[in-house]
């Protein structure tokens, strides 16, 4: 953490401890902002921090459920005090717990929907306040392919088109107030989400990554920093006239 500096925009990045949402904490700084480095737990968020103050940007660690109402609120409070009013909010944080229909609980369908779904609610109803109040903001939430559907994952895919959804509804509420809400939707990214997939499914990271790349158009999977680098666009000044978008990161066409 640092002192306030007047000129820079305020960014917060959920699920920033570490795959996406690290990358895209490190290349909002890199674009000038100062970055809310927001995860489950802030003692895992200090890597985030020190690679983002070595290349002398500003960032806070902020522990926080983000699908959790009262944590939101005082996480983003908490923003606004330490670092200056957060105008730019990445919806990136994020779990699975993938199960064929017939076996998954309660639990593991509300749990997903939780996290990424009320959890993208929850943090930009906090932070639009801050945004309408003044007159310009970006909202960026974190989509997926399996929002078109796939097997296993009735939680995830369900939550991921819900996103859409509501980026939209945001994007037609919050244009008026000088705001953007737009989508990345990632296909397949080398992370630790991937690699746990890899790991259930009884497969070597490397084995999983090269099935994935041979059905992909540009024949690589995706790294983090593909993702960053879409979500740096959408959150620039110059990408004002660009809301309501999903854009399929994935190395090939999609939707
Ligand atoms: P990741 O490596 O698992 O990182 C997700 C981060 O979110 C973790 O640090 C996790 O903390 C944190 N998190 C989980 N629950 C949270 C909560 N309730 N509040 C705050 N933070 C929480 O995942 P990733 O692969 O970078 O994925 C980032 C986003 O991209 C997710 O929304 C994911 O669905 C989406 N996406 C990923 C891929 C892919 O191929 N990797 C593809 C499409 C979409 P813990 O480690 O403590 O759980």
């Amino acid at each position: 953490m640092s002192t306030t500096h007047p000129t820079r925009r305020v960014a917060i990045v959920t699920g920033a401890a570490r795959g996406i949402g690290a990358a895209t904490a490190v290349r909002l700084a890199r674009d000038g902002f100062a970055v809310a480095v927001l995860d489950l737990d802030a003692t895992a968020c200090a890597p985030t921090v020190a690679a983002i103050e070595k290349e002398g940007g500003q960032a806070l660690a902020v522990g926080c459920d983000v699908s959790d109402t009262g944590r939101t609120e005082a996480a983003v409070a908490r923003v606004a005090d330490e670092l200056g009013a957060p105008t730019v909010l990445v919806n990136n944080a994020g779990i699975i717990r993938d199960n064929l229909v017939f076996r998954m609980t309660d639990q593991e369908f509300d749990s997903v929907i939780g996290v990424h779904l009320r959890g993208a609610f929850l943090m930009s109803r906090a932070v639009q306040r801050h945004q309408t109040a003044a007159g310009w903001g970006r909202i960026v939430n974190l989509s997926s392919s399996a929002a078109l559907g796939n097997r296993g994952q009735a939680n995830y895919s369900s939550a991921k088109a819900g996103l859409q959804g509501l980026t939209k509804t945001l994007a037609i509420e919050l244009g008026p107030f000088g705001v953007t809400v737009n989508c990345v939707a990632p296909g397949f990214i080398a992370t630790g989400m991937t690699e746990a997939t890899a790991a259930r499914t009884g497969v070597t990271f490397e084995e999983f990554t090269e099935r994935y790349a041979k059905a992909i158009p540009v024949r690589r999977g995706g790294r983090p920093e593909d993702i960053a680098q879409a979500v740096s666009f959408f959150v620039r000044e110059e990408a004002g006239f660009v809301s309501g978008q999903i854009l399929y990161v994935a190395g090939g066409p999609k939707g």
